[in-house]
């Protein structure tokens, strides 16, 4: 009883510690700077207010990273993943001109 009682708190501490340092690490990933080579390919800017509008005629205003299919986290998240910038995280806030529109 005493031992798996200990194995349970064992394995719930290790589960914990995992998930928190996933989240670390996710948290820690480096933001997409609007200078990225990447980022100016693809006319990426952290504000989407601050799209180069007359290049970009398809960019229209109230599309950001946080509504597009591409866009990894939640709406709500400032920051998220996204696969046009691999291990880097864009602005929730943010555009590029891959923006697709989520379903
Ligand atoms: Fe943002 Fe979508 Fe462009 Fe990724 S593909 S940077 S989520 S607009």
């Amino acid at each position: 009883m005493k031992s798996s009682r200990r194995t349970f708190l064992i394995t719930s501490l290790g589960v914990a510690s995992t998930l928190a340092l996933s989240r670390q690490a996710f948290a820690d990933a480096p933001k997409v700077a609007d200078t990225d080579p990447t980022a100016q390919a693809l006319g990426y800017k952290a504000d989407a207010s601050k799209v180069d509008k007359a290049r970009y005629a398809k960019y229209a205003a109230g599309q950001d990273c946080s509504n597009c299919s591409f866009y990894q986290g939640k709406a709500t998240d400032a920051y998220a993943n996204c696969p046009m910038f691999a291990g880097k995280q864009v602005a929730g806030k943010g555009w590029c001109s891959a923006y697709n529109k989520k379903a």
